[in-house]
């Protein structure tokens, strides 16, 4: 693997000071950050304005070779998946999900993408085909950064929200996942708000609190997947470490610091979760922290044997939320795709050995 840099690991101050370090006026630093995401170039050779001195030292300094594409699935107008293979031969996977009434902000012209934070997750939930196989590594700013221009590059649409959902936790990648997030709000990088940008997480509550000291107005989903310690404990490892009280405690912290809607995501599962004993409670919990609740019919994965629930079943819990006036949605048919992403292409290719001798083809 190339060790240098990625490029787009470079915040606006650190290009500053890798510019004035050649001394090259500083205006030069912006100029580069214009040919990556206004332009988006692919080779530094194309930084036209540039002398050619400088490209070369910018080609010693930085990595700029895209996130090769191996495998994708589905087309415009559907939810698309597209496989990464990163420079050490792991895979990631992003997701392009197009208008998605029921996900984080508007209707419409909403396009969202779903970016991986880490190769695998540690944290093993139950349900999710991310943790399967453990942890192998937090990615690198760069890499977060690129999911976004890859998957437009690659699809030809205009990215306008973004939720950390994919593969891995991403609070526990904070550093990185923070420093992506200043370069994606940015008016010289990616130049989406923050407002526009959703942190999921399983529930790190000590970090949700550092998410909250933080000057920005990023949205914060919770994986809730049980309203009580023993049902959630069941799904979610992480629960024996930060309990509900502790959970709920930090998320409450966040509003208030926020004085910003958290959203709840709660995934239906057969016998498990979708009793209305948990319904009560989740509805109590949210009505407490004034949050909307985004109910997920459970996408099977191959390794379990959990089920999603019948329609009737899914409906009763749904009603029963409602009845207690919580702000609550359910995903329908476009967005069983998109939990299917999180995790299971890469899975699915893997577990292929077929494909995984062809894994670097570009
Ligand atoms: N680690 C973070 C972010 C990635 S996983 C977190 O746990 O929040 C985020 C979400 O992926 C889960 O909350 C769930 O909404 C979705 N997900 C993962 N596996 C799923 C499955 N089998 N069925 C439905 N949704 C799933
Ligand atoms: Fe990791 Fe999130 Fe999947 Fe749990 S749901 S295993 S925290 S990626």
């Amino acid at each position: 693997m190339d060790k240098k840099p990625s490029i787009f690991s470079q915040p606006l101050s650190g290009m500053e000071a890798w510019v004035s370090a050649r001394n090259e006026p500083a205006y030069r630093a912006k100029q580069v950050l214009q040919w990556l995401y206004q332009k988006r170039v692919s080779r530094f050779q194309e930084m036209s304005d540039l002398s050619e001195r400088l490209r070369g030292e910018l080609d010693r300094s930085f990595r700029l070779e895209p996130l090769a594409c191996v495998r994708k699935t589905g087309s415009r107008d559907t939810t698309q998946k597209f496989l990464f293979a990163l420079g050490d031969g792991n895979f990631i996977e992003s997701v392009l999900i197009p208008a998605s009434p029921a996900l984080y902000g508007s209707p419409s012209d909403r396009k969202t993408i779903c970016v991986s934070t880490q190769v695998g997750c540690a944290y093993g939930c139950k349900f999710c085909a991310s943790g399967l196989d453990g942890w192998t590594r937090n990615l690198d700013v760069g890499e977060i950064v690129e999911q976004i221009l890859r998957v437009e590059a690659l699809s030809g649409e205009k990215i306008n929200n973004i939720v950390f959902m994919g593969m891995g936790e991403p609070l526990a990648n904070y550093q990185n996942v923070l420093q992506a997030v200043e370069i994606i709000r940015a008016p010289w990088g990616v130049g989406i708000g923050a407002r526009h940008i959703t942190v999921s997480t399983s529930g790190l509550a000590p970090r949700i609190r550092e998410l909250a000291d933080q000057p920005i107005q990023i949205r914060l989903a919770i994986s809730l997947h049980g309203a009580t310690d023993e049902v959630r404990q069941k799904i979610m490892p992480v629960n024996r470490k930060y309990n509900l009280a502790t959970l709920i405690d930090a998320c409450a912290y966040y509003t208030e610091k926020k004085r910003q809607r958290i959203t709840f995501e709660y995934i239906l599962i057969e016998n498990v979760n979708d009793g209305l004993d948990q319904a009560a409670e989740l509805a109590r919990i949210a009505q407490k922290l004034k949050a909307k609740i985004n109910l997920i019919p459970y996408n099977t994965v191959h390794d379990f044997s959990w089920k999603r629930p019948s329609q009737t079943r899914q409906q009763y819990f749904f009603r029963a939320l409602e009845r207690n006036g919580v702000d609550a949605t359910i995903r329908r048919e476009k967005g069983h795709d998109i939990d299917a992403a999180c995790g299971q292409l890469r899975l699915q290719t893997l577990r292929d050995k077929s494909f995984a001798g062809s894994s670097n083809l570009r």
